[in-house]
């Protein structure tokens, strides 16, 4: 098995380079150039050995599976995500090694390739590289698409894309959701995609759509039946798979948005873009309902990355206090700078209740919307307060890029407006789970 994956990866892993002087290597994660004077690097036996191993770390509590994340992390230290972020590069040996280790495969049944796991695992295994000071934002997508796929996508499309997605052949990292003019308004969207001869033609503007340029496919949300021609605002849309490379050559323009953090994120344009009928998931007119399953596995996957932050923000600052001696003393041994870090601490803590409340329900297939959006608000707002705290009490050393905390800092605070800003979160919560009156 394990050698067969390693056959499977040998061309797109050969032809995935990134920019930072790092290639992988099918089955053996490459070294980086600097070792990380904080983390020990992993032995060789320490090394993910593929998703077979996956298979075996069921059964205790995932320390397995944070062990191994953590060995695969070793490869790729602070010095790896600095020169990334510095770089505004893709972090390409890193996700390689994950994929060729079969993390990226998690959710994939192994009828198809993968390892069949839950979210649940799936929520470790972000939660672990971001705690190891990585980024999960480059790679969360195939996780939470995933979700949409296996729930609603046919026999014929598993098996077309399930096995080159788990063996690393091709990468479904991007969901084509947000528009420029409706926002967060997402039943106002007016990309459409028209029936005709056989294919759907699809014409609008898509914003802020992440990965697309490390990506072979997407998953889009267009509108079949116009707005006014329904009964319900979520009626009359409807998900489509999009090859990407093909896409590119016959309608869909692509225009990179430089941000804050390094995240890959992308103006879309449609213009007359064909796509086959059958690249339809599910049925015509209920897409907003099929992808809000990817949403609420966005949103929770999201709350364990920011869970992940948070406890990095801890681990770097309470060494940091205790470390630093200012009057004479730690400064850690000041009770203005112990409560802030004790706070955060207690609120990430409690946050990560939620996750797991939210995970659980989500791999039972039950309803979990207002739990994958409570736990994605109390996890994003304490790994925020978590780094603030952090970034504080390093004085001015926290602005320098050489310690990563302003990088992470910057990187968690994307969490409060994206996948949904709080706002919207407290809306949701208001009147879906509270029932107040509709504010819109
Ligand atoms: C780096 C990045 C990556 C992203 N990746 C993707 C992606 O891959 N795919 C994708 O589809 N989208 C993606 N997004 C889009 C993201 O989901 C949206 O930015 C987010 O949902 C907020 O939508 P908006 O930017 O249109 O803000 P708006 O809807 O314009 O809202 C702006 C602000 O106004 C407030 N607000 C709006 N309406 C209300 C209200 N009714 N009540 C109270 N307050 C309100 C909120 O505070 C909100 O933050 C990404 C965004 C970023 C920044």
């Amino acid at each position: 098995m394990e050698g067969a994956l390693s056959e499977r990866l040998i061309v797109p892993l050969a032809e995935r380079r990134d920019h930072c002087g790092y290639q992988a290597t099918p089955g053996h994660p490459p070294r980086p150039p600097h070792t990380d004077r904080h983390r020990p690097i992993a032995s060789d036996q320490d090394r993910p050995q593929g998703s077979a191993m996956i298979e075996q770390t069921l059964s205790n509590n995932f320390h397995e599976i944070r062990d191994a994340i953590r060995a695969l992390c070793a490869e790729f230290p602070d010095e790896y995500f600095r020169k990334v972020d510095e770089q505004r590069a893709y972090p390409e040996a890193f996700v390689n090694a994950l994929t060729a280790a079969g993390w990226l495969a998690a959710l994939i049944p192994q009828e198809y390739g993968g390892s069949g796991l839950g979210l649940t695992e799936a929520s470790v295994i972000m939660e672990e590289i971001n705690r190891c000071g990585g980024n999960s934002g480059a790679c969360h997508g195939q996780m939470y698409n995933m979700g949409t796929l296996l729930r609603h996508g046919s026999t014929a499309q598993k098996e077309k894309y399930l096995p080159k997605i788990a063996s690393g052949e091709w990468r479904l990292q991007s969901m084509g959701v947000t528009e420029p003019t409706t926002g967060t308004d997402t039943t106002k969207i007016k990309t459409s995609a028209v029936k005709k001869d056989g294919r759907y033609v699809v014409n609008g503007q898509k914003v802020w759509i992440s990965r697309v340029q490390h990506s072979d496919f997407m998953i889009l949300l267009a509108r079949t039946t116009p707005l006014a021609d329904v009964k319900k605002k979520s009626e009359g849309m409807s998900i489509f798979m999009v090859d990407l490379h093909e896409a590119q050559k016959k309608g869909l323009t692509v225009r990179p948005i430089p941000n804050m953090v390094n995240h890959e994120t992308n103006e879309l344009f449609f213009e007359d873009l064909e796509i086959p009928e059958e690249n339809l998931i599910g049925e015509e007119g209920k897409g907003f309902k099929y992808i809000l399953d990817g949403l609420n596995a966005e949103r929770t996957l999201i709350a364990a990355e920011c869970i992940g932050d948070g406890y990095w923000f801890m681990d770097r600052v309470t060494k940091y206090v205790k470390e630093r001696e200012v009057f004479g003393r730690p400064i850690g041994q000041n009770q203005g700078v112990q409560f802030p870090i004790a706070e955060s601490f207690i609120e990430l803590e409690a946050a990560n209740l939620m996750r797991w409340k939210a995970c659980e329900l989500f791999d039972k297939h039950e309803s979990m919307g207002a739990q994958a959006n409570m736990a994605k608000y109390l996890a994003a707002k304490a790994s925020w307060e978590a780094g603030n705290a952090c970034l504080q009490f390093h004085g001015g050393f926290g602005f320098a890029c050489e310690y990563d905390v302003e990088r992470k800092f910057r990187e968690t605070r994307l969490y409060q407006v994206a996948p949904i800003s709080t706002n919207l979160i407290y809306s949701f919560v208001a009147e879906h789970v509270l029932g107040l009156p509709r504010s819109f």
